[in-house]
């Protein structure tokens, strides 16, 4: 072979190497962050843990297991989940909802069976409709233009899932992995969350974030919350690291200062400022960390 015929077969090798460096570069964006998933960016914020961002407005967490996955929540339903799910992992599926609201039940229709508690399946019912994810793809599509390809418009076209119900103490087992159900009632009736007390994780929903709304229709009265967060610090031994609903992880001493958030409010200590918000009025009031916005005509659980 002469040397200009040796620079051809080499240039050609050289445009191949290119060609197919190209084409798994495509492969990639479609199978990870491609056309229906561009919405969705994953993190591992524990062994075998993803929390998949729904794009800034809430947390997805994905629990690997050895013969199952736990989908906790479904975030606002505005884009491709389960597709994206399945780019993380092929395994049997488990979905659960911490609770009904919106940014965490809004996807579940991508899904044929939902665990979810009971209390809240009136809830979930009105945030799961076809006029709501109506209304919330055209609130979405005024901030995100760019992401409009990415959208599922017409939910009418998909099978409502079954709703499994869980209660205090379910477990669900992932073969070598067990989250437990403790019930939370405070932000909605029907509020959850889960335990792995093995890896000493706990999975908050919206029960535990720095900022927890109290004021919403349908929220229980202060005292009852405050419940809820004694009984939960009658178990931190139980685990270590908190993943909300909304934000980063947070540690377990985090309930102590919601809990003395919590009791300024209800002893009149904390009288409250208003709190900024787009569905009604409503006051807050912080210590350290912690942050509760309430409404202060339900503070008191009627007798
Ligand atoms: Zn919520």
């Amino acid at each position: 072979m002469n040397m200009s015929a040796k620079c051809v077969l080499f240039s050609v090798l050289i445009l191949l190497l290119v060609l197919m460096c190209i084409v798994q570069v495509k492969n990639n964006q479609d199978s990870t962050s491609g056309k229906s998933n561009r919405w969705f960016t994953k993190i591992q914020v524990a062994e075998n843990v993803w929390r998949i961002d729904d794009h800034g407005g809430d947390n997805i967490y994905l629990v690997l297991g050895k013969n199952k996955a736990l989908l906790i929540d479904t975030g606002n339903g505005i884009s491709d989940l389960a597709g994206f799910v399945k780019t993380i992992t092929n395994l049997p599926l488990l979905v659960l909802n911490t609770h009904g609201h919106p940014d965490h039940a809004g996807g579940n229709f991508q899904f044929p069976e939902v665990y979810a508690h009971p209390k809240d399946s009136t809830l979930t019912k009105y945030f799961t409709s076809t006029d709501y994810h109506d209304g919330a793809i055209q609130q979405t599509q005024k901030n995100n233009p760019d992401l409009e390809s990415t959208f599922i418009r017409d939910i009418s076209a998909f099978n409502k899932p079954t709703y499994l119900p869980v209660a205090e103490g379910f477990v669900f087992d992932l073969g070598d992995r067990k989250l437990e159900v403790i019930e939370t009632p405070g932000h909605t009736p029907g509020s959850i969350v889960l335990l792995d007390a093995a890896n000493k994780l706990l999975f908050t929903g919206d029960n535990n974030n720095t900022v927890v709304w109290l004021f919403l229709d349908g929220c229980l009265p202060l005292e009852a919350y405050l419940q809820t967060l004694q009984k939960l610090q009658a178990r931190d031994e139980e685990f270590e690291k908190m993943l909300p609903g909304h934000g980063d992880a947070l540690d377990k001493f985090f309930i102590d200062e919601q809990i003395i958030c919590l009791k300024n409010i209800i002893s009149g200590e904390c009288k409250g400022e208003k709190y900024e918000n787009f569905i009604r009025p409503a006051l807050q009031c912080g210590y350290k960390r912690a942050r509760v916005a309430f409404n202060p005509d339900n503070i008191f659980i009627k007798k």
